[in-house]
């Protein structure tokens, strides 16, 4: 699989990072970006991509059938959010 972060759209708010059940995604404290680290660790969950509020993370080329994955603690921080 492909994935992108498109870095004029990351706004820095590191909730995919914090979100990736696999730590597929690190954080570049100096650009203040997402970038995508070990992109063969990734399950393909799309959590990172239905997370992101600027829609920056692209996927290509994923496998299907793997679930949906939702961290419930994560979950609860969010609720502020919602
Ligand atoms: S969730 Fe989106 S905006 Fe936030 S750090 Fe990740 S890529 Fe950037
Ligand atoms: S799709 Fe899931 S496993 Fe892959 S980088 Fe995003 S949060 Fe991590």
């Amino acid at each position: 699989m492909r994935m992108e972060i498109h870095e004029q759209a990351c706004r820095g708010c590191r909730m995919c990072v914090e979100i990736c059940p696999t730590k597929v995604l690190t954080f570049d404290e100096e650009a203040c970006l997402a970038k995508v680290g070990k992109v063969e660790d990734c399950i393909a969950c799309l959590s990172c991509t239905y997370l992101c509020p600027s829609g920056a993370i692209h996927q290509e080329d994923y496998p299907r059938v793997k679930n949906f994955y939702r961290d419930l603690e994560f979950c609860g921080r969010m609720e502020k959010f919602l």
